[in-house]
């Protein structure tokens, strides 16, 4: 795709801050860092979505995530990451090319977990289960969990799909 911006990044067209490159993939700074060392790690292979992306090129891809993770925790001695993939408009994908954000955590940066990105309940039609049916895991929680039923059935309408 010769106009996408991660591909002119990819062939060095585009200048940006590379951490880490090999045959199959590229890792560059975030031009917008949402943590010091906030990297992106893209296929040179162009892929709008995993979906879409060859299989051949996954597991490179993944593997540049860990390489790339390694050198920030080596770099940086963050206390975690988050890792994640904007998947489609919806979920915020502004650049229309495959990339997996690698975001150093530091405990206390004010940062919340992947849980906080979205809380779609509503329209999920479930009521809260009363709190001695859940998990003991579950019990501090104060949120409100699907009866077990609900998530049996979405599991198996999913696992039809496969
Ligand atoms: P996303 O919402 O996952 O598609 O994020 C796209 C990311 O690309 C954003 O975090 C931008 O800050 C970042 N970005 C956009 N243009 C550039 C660029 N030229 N170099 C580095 N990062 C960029
Ligand atoms: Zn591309």
């Amino acid at each position: 795709m010769p106009d996408c911006l991660f591909c002119k990044i990819a062939r060095k067209e585009f200048g940006s801050a590379v951490i880490y490159e090999n045959g199959d993939v590229l890792a560059f700074l975030d031009i917008n860092p949402r943590a010091p060392g906030h990297a992106m790690v893209v296929s040179r292979t162009h892929s709008e979505t995993l979906l879409d992306l060859p299989d051949e090129a996954l597991a490179p891809l993944f593997e540049g995530v860990k390489t790339v993770t390694g050198m920030l925790q080596r770099a940086l001695a963050p206390d975690g990451f988050t890792i994640g993939i904007n998947h489609g408009k919806a979920s915020g994908q502004a650049v229309d090319h495959l990339h997996v954000h690698v975001i150093p955590r530091f405990t206390g940066d004010g940062g919340g977990s992947i849980h906080t990105v979205v809380s779609n309940a509503e329209g999920r039609g479930w009521k809260a289960r009363p709190k001695d049916s859940f998990s003991p895991s579950l019990k501090a929680s104060s949120e409100a969990h699907p009866p077990k039923e609900a998530l049996e059935e979405m599991a198996a309408r999913i696992r039809k799909a496969q």
